[in-house]
């Protein structure tokens, strides 16, 4: 195992089209320590979500993972480790919800994103089973944050903007004095 580097905006591969992982490719060593690489570096920088292309690897490929008790994402449930190979995701609703995000690519800034507050991941797990779950809420948005990576979206591309304001703030100033003017938008970092 191994932790990587964590590719920052600006660098190309977050922008890359990524492919689809073959049949070939499922459960192969490299594949194996490709997610067990991205999990330890998932874990070492604090983050609830990893994409292939945030560890120089534009494949379609994401994990998630978070608890209960964070102290970065308080509040906002728990999810065991799902890996999430070659996902899709299906909007089930034109109601959106909005969070607060954050990024390991994007380090010490939030924005205000609002997506579809309902959706549907059909994927391949690490066994090679083709899998589909629907998510609500905060999980709804943490996947849709982390499959647009495989689009070479960033969450900043979906910041929310009004006239004369863009819904955007740094961290510490996020924690110190809340979420501007979005007294309704919950934290939210991935
Ligand atoms: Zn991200």
């Amino acid at each position: 195992m191994a932790i990587r580097k964590v590719a920052r905006m600006g660098h190309p591969v977050l922008r890359e089209k990524t492919r689809q992982i073959t049949e070939a490719e499922m459960g192969s060593p490299w594949l194996n320590r490709l997610i067990e690489d991205m999990l330890h570096t998932m874990h070492e920088y604090g983050g609830i979500g990893i994409a292939a292309p945030q560890v120089h690897e534009p494949l379609k490929l994401a994990l998630i993972e978070f608890d209960e008790d964070s102290d970065r994402y308080p509040d906002m449930g728990e999810q065991g480790l799902m890996v999430l190979i070659n996902p899709v995701v299906t909007a089930l609703t034109e109601q959106t919800q909005g969070f607060w995000e954050g990024c390991l690519s994007i380090p010490e800034i939030r924005g205000f994103v609002e997506r579809p507050s309902k959706i549907r991941v059909d994927y391949t797990d690490e066994s090679g089973a083709s899998q589909s779950i629907e998510a609500e809420g905060f999980l709804a948005t943490v996947f849709q944050h982390e499959l647009d990576h495989l689009d070479g979206t960033l969450f900043l591309d979906r910041v929310k903007t009004e006239p004369q304001k863009t819904l955007i703030a740094f961290t510490d100033e996020f924690q110190k004095y809340g979420p501007p003017e979005t007294p309704d938008a919950v934290p939210a970092s991935i």
